[in-house]
């Protein structure tokens, strides 16, 4: 991807085409920011940026050998260190150690990207510092991670840090617009609680939000009017669904943290899932603060009963009737 067909990180991206027009490119970069917001595709762009025989704009062409082949992985001095284990080890530092030593292959520079730095292990870290202290020309090493606390003091001082900010909710739109071909309408609503990362919206998608969504807001307000026989035919129900129950309380906290910010602020910018809120404002009415917040820790007592694996139905059983009793506290006319 070029520069120009990434959404989002305008900042950064400003500052490293600033850089390269300047043609002083520092010889280690530092991107921090939460996981999914870009900085590893930013890192590629501007590595193929470095490199691209036919620059235009301060861009990459997308065109020439170089760029293409290091769209497919084949380019010879983009070198990529990244594991799904815990850790990096020293031997992966090591590997690119004798390799910088020599001048890159083709390219104007070698560029070696480093995902997930935190997971380096000290003697690792301690590894890389030699180099970054005394850094072979013509090479640029690009540590990415969540956190600059999460490294050495002494790694985060030899490199320039640019620190990357969540996504804004229209830039995660885009993307899951783009992208994942999602409408207008669902990929707005998973944008608003991806907290700006794309990795969290995606997981949202996985996770099936907005079926889950759509079916737990119409148990709650099943719950809020129906008999008592009802009540506990949900909680079974509920109950049978194991890989959907961890997520849904997630849900409900959302819901119930928004309830309770709207209550303290009454700020509908603040508010998560606006449609929703609305929907449970109408059936809670005026509920008091109190009563939100018992109904948040008991989401959380029985997150933590599922997690210690109790039995399911019987927590379901617990969420509901604590549910139904916030309505009763409400008004106090109704009964079970
Ligand atoms: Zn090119």
């Amino acid at each position: 991807m070029a520069f120009r067909d990434i959404i989002g990180q305008e900042r950064a991206i400003r500052a490293l085409k600033k850089i390269v027009d300047r043609e002083e490119v520092p010889h280690a970069f530092l991107f921090s920011g939460l996981p999914g917001i870009g900085k590893k595709t930013v890192a590629f762009s501007f590595a193929k940026v470095i490199n691209c025989l036919n620059r235009v704009d301060n861009d990459c062409c997308e065109g020439c050998s170089a760029c293409t082949r290091a769209n497919t992985g084949n380019y010879p001095d983009l070198l990529l260190i990244e594991t799904s284990e815990q850790f990096i080890g020293i031997d992966a530092i090591r590997s690119i150690e004798e390799e910088l030593n020599f001048p890159p292959l083709e390219g104007r520079k070698r560029i070696t990207i480093i995902d997930d730095a935190q997971k380096m292990t000290d003697e690792a870290a301690n590894a890389l510092l030699k180099t970054l202290e005394e850094p072979p020309s013509n090479n640029l090493i690009i540590l990415i991670c969540p956190e600059p606390a999460m490294l050495l003091p002494t790694v985060v001082s030899r490199t320039c840090h640019l620190r990357f900010q969540p996504l804004t909710e229209r830039a995660v739109k885009d993307i899951l617009v783009s992208r994942q071909f999602l409408d207008d309408k669902n990929a707005e609503l998973i944008a608003r609680v991806s907290s700006g990362s794309v990795d969290r919206a995606l997981s949202y998608l996985e996770s099936q939000y907005i079926n889950r969504r759509e079916l737990v807001k119409k148990r709650i307000l099943e719950i809020f009017t129906c008999d008592i026989n009802r009540l506990f035919e949900i909680a079974k129900e509920w109950g049978s669904e194991a890989d959907f129950l961890l997520d849904d309380i997630d849900l409900l906290k959302m819901w119930w943290r928004d309830l309770i910010v709207y209550n303290l602020s009454s700020d509908r910018k603040v508010v998560l899932d606006v449609e929703t809120t609305g929907v449970l404002e109408e059936h809670l009415g005026k509920t008091s603060y109190a009563n939100l917040m018992k109904n948040y820790r008991l989401f959380d007592t029985i997150y933590n009963d599922l997690m210690r694996r109790i039995n399911r139905q019987m927590a379901m059983e617990r969420l509901v009737l604590g549910l139904r009793e916030s309505i009763n506290e409400k008004d106090s006319r109704s009964t079970l």
